[in-house]
Formats: C-alpha cells, structure tokens, sequence
C-alpha cells in the first residue's frame, strides 16, 4: 500500500503516520502520531502509579517475572511484526524476542539492598537505595525490543515507572511488547508513546521527568542532553560506535572468517558495535579480504520473512541514501569495491554487502559510522600503528583482537580505549555486564548491577551509635 495512502503530518489527536516494511518500501500499517501536548497527562498518570509501584520490591520482582514468561509466550506474534517494521530475518526477531524476556529476568530480582557505610567514626550510618520517580526512555530502530527491554527492565526493576518512546520507523513491535508487558503490571507504569518529532524532545525536556537514558546517535545524543538540562534530569546517553577489529599475523583466517563476517553484517550492520572497520596485517590483507569477500557473494540477502535470507534490508530510506552516499564517497576517493559497492536492482531498500579494499583512511566509511552492510579492509604495518589507527576516533564503544596467541591478542585489547574489548570474537553482551562507551559513545552506564544503581539514587540515613 503506498505510504501517500495514509493520513499523515497531522498532529492531530487520533492522527496516525505510516509504518512501512523495508523489504518492499511501501507502508504496511500505521501507528498512532500522538502531539507533545499529551506528555503532560501522560507523565501526570505516571506520577501517580509510582508511590504503589515503588512500595513493594516482592511484588514488582513477582509482576517484571510474569511479564518475561509472557513475553516468552508471545514470540510468534512479536517476531514477525518486528521483522515486517525492522527487516531483520525472523530467527533473528525470535532471539530478540528471547533477550528481551531473558533482560526482564535477570533485573526482575536483582535487588539494591540498604548497606552499611563506615569510615570508622561512632556512627551508624545506611544507604538505602530509591526509586527516582517517572522516567523517559527513548530508543532507535535497529533493536526495538531489545533496547527497550534495556531500559525498561531496570528502571522498573527499581521502582520507576517509564514513558517509552520508540522511533517512529518501529513503532508497532514496541507497542505490542509493551501491551503484553502491561498485562502484568499496574496501570501506568509502563506507557509507551509513539510520534514524530517534537515528541521526543518533548519527552527529554518535560519537567516530570528525573531521567532520560536514551540510546541513538551522537547528534541526537546532544539534544537530548541539552533537553535534559532544562529540569536537570539525569541523562544516561548510548551512542554510536566505530569499532575496530585488529588481526594480529598470527590469526587464522579462515577460522574467524565467519565470526567476524557476522560480527560486521549482523542485523545488516546496524548495529552500533559491529566491526565497522578491519586492520589486517600486509602480508595477509589479501587474504582476509578474498574470505570476506566470499562470505559476502555468497550470503542470501532478501525479505527477513523468507525463510533463506540471512541479510535483511536497511531499515529505512533516509539510511540506505547515506549508506550509498558514504559508499560512493569511498569509492570517488580511491576504494576498490572488491564485492558489491551499490543499491540492489530489487524493491525495497536492499544495499548489497559490500568489502571495499584499498580504501583511504581519512574516508569517511573509517572515520565515521556507516550504519550498514559495507565493511572497509585496512592493512597494517605494524601493530601500533593498527591499534592508533582503531584508537583515532571520537567513538569508543567496542573493539576487538584476533589472533592464535590469545595472551597475546587481550594485551593488544588492552589498549583499546572503549568499554568493552573482545578477543577472536565481537559483539556479544553480557546480561550481568557494565555497558559504556568512551568519549562519543556514551554517558553513563547500562548494563548489569551498574544499570540497576543507574535508575537508583542513594539516600543516606547518618546517626550516632550513641542517642
Ligand atoms: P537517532 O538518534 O536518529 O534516533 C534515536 C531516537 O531518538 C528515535 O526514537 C528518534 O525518534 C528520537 N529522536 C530524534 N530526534 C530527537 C530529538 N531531537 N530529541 C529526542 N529524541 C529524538 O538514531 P537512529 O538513527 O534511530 O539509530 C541509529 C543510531 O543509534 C546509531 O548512531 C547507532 O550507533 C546508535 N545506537 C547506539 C546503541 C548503543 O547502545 N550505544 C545501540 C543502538 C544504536
């Protein structure tokens, strides 16, 4: 159906704007375009279900473990929704699915107990950890489910409640996630909001809210801090990456080739720590590039629903033009596309999975965040000028080394400056692990306990052992 079809553009209240399926580029649903105006009743309603959600740890860990199971149950309704909206092949929407469920989970009873606190004076003094009251959370499309699990999970887990707003190019899979969700909760804490913008930035600058924890770009990013600002909420910001994958000489090459394929193409590299650059040593540079290379020609690229496709599309228009801009800028400045290089001839919004060699590192498909399935294969001379060049950025969310000589390869992922370093493998999270990136990439912490005391704020109670 085409998008022009739809009522669109009206604020209005019972307006709706077009959802539409990146594998075909035509709008397949429509979702709710709700005005900023309705912030005030919405975060009013939050306001109010805080003081019952709050009061009781047991409950909520018994409500948060009912919501996974059902979520769990609801996978064959979630994933192909998330799929239709997001593009990404099913079984990846399924393990999406699964994460969110598994996120509820682990924050469900992680608990912030009252400790004692002594610095060796008379007193008796607890920490006692509270709730901060409604918060926002914003997130992009590349991961709908997962990245708002991530943020409600703890907030909710800590007695928050939550106004979550999903981007308007995934809205759908979130508002069935968060229908399911609510069935086990109480009214009101957990509302999702759906629109285009100002409602964002409403949402990050409306005064009834104590924290923002948002997670897109790095432009965005700033806005939203800025917006924070204003009633001085407490920002926690996950933004974008570059990462780099360094191999080491002594790497075998076929045996990662997979791994750091995927860790690359996954989610058709939308995903904000891919490798989204690779330093291979000279004398084997040819030889990485010609496994990847192979790895790309070969991978079946079409519809998330067909059952074959390991590669989706793009999620959406405006990213599949600077996917191909960012593309054709490498190849104006000297790059060699080794496979791929272009849009595919197929509706929808399909970039072939590209290996690009000889590629100057000054382009921007090395120093800034392609967001897609093209991958720029750098050689090396020597290993420090590998680990400046991954270093060299104002990103710093992930990296990784690859090598025989795992001792070897975590020394060199020692010097990674980031918050997490893999080794012969790149990507994968920890549910009970601190998540943060450096410079760019982010403010705060997700992630583990650290995520958990992030939606927290310690409250103090200080007297004498002596009345
Ligand atoms: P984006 O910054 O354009 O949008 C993110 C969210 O912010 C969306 O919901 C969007 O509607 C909303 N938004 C837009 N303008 C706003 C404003 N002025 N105020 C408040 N909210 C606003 O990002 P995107 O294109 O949706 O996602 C891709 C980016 O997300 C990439 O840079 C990627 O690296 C990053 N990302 C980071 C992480 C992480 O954990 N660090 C995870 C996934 C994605």
């Amino acid at each position: 159906m085409p998008t022009s079809r739809f009522r669109r553009g009206s604020g209005s209240p019972g307006g709706r704007f077009a959802v539409v399926d990146p594998a075909t580029g035509e709008a397949f649903d429509e979702a709710p375009d709700q005005r900023p105006e309705e912030l005030d009743g919405i975060v009013d309603r939050a306001r109010a279900a805080w003081p019952g959600w709050r009061a009781d740890p047991a409950a909520r860990a018994t409500a948060l473990l009912a919501a996974a199971d059902r979520v769990e149950a609801a996978g064959e309704d979630l994933a192909p929704l998330l799929t239709r909206e997001q593009g990404k092949p099913l079984a990846e929407s399924l393990a999406e699915v699964a994460r969110t469920a598994a996120r509820l989970r682990y924050f469900a009873d992680l608990g912030a107990p009252p400790q004692p606190i002594s610095d060796g004076r008379p007193v008796s003094s607890e920490l006692r950890w509270r709730s901060l009251g409604p918060v926002a959370a914003i997130v992009p499309w590349n991961f709908p489910l997962q990245l708002a699990s991530a943020k409600f999970a703890p907030a909710l887990a800590a007695g928050n409640t939550m106004v979550l707003k999903p981007s308007p190019f995934t809205p759908l899979a979130t508002r069935l996630l968060a229908s399911v969700v609510a069935t086990a909760l109480p009214d009101d804490v957990l509302t999702v909001v759906t629109g285009r913008e100002p409602l964002g930035s409403r949402l990050a600058s409306h005064p009834g809210i104590r924290h923002v924890t948002f997670t897109g770009s790095v432009p965005t990013g700033r806005a939203v801090a800025a917006g924070a600002a204003a009633s001085l909420a407490r920002v926690t910001l996950e933004l974008g990456g570059n990462d780099a994958a360094i191999l080491l000489d002594d790497v075998d090459v076929e045996r990662v080739a997979d791994r750091l394929f995927w860790a690359a193409f996954r989610n058709c590299g939308q995903v904000c720590m891919a490798v989204k650059r690779v330093y291979a040593p000279a004398r084997i540079h040819a030889e990485v590039v010609e496994a990847l290379a192979q790895r790309a020609k070969t991978v079946v690229v079409g519809p998330g629903l067909d059952p074959g496709s390991r590669l989706g599309p793009v999620n959406n228009a405006a990213q599949l033009d600077r996917v191909e801009r960012c593309t054709a800028r490498a190849l104006a400045d000297g790059a060699r596309a080794v496979v791929g290089g272009r849009r595919m001839d197929r509706p929808g919004y399909f970039f072939a999975p590209t290996i690009l060699a000889d590629v100057p590192p000054d382009s921007p498909v090395v120093t800034e965040e392609q967001f897609g399935p093209v991958l720029p294969v750098l050689p090396y001379a020597r290993l420090d000028e590998a680990v400046a060049a991954a270093n060299d950025t104002g990103f710093g969310l992930g990296g990784s080394v690859w090598g025989t000589d795992q001792d070897r390869a975590e020394a060199v992922a020692d010097r990674l400056e980031c918050g997490t370093a893999w080794i012969n493998h790149h990507g994968e999270l920890s549910l009970a692990q601190p998540f943060a990136g450096v410079k760019e990439s982010g403010v705060g912490v997700a992630g583990g306990p650290w995520g958990l005391y992030g939606n927290l704020r310690p409250f103090v109670v200080h007297r004498p052992e002596e009345p």
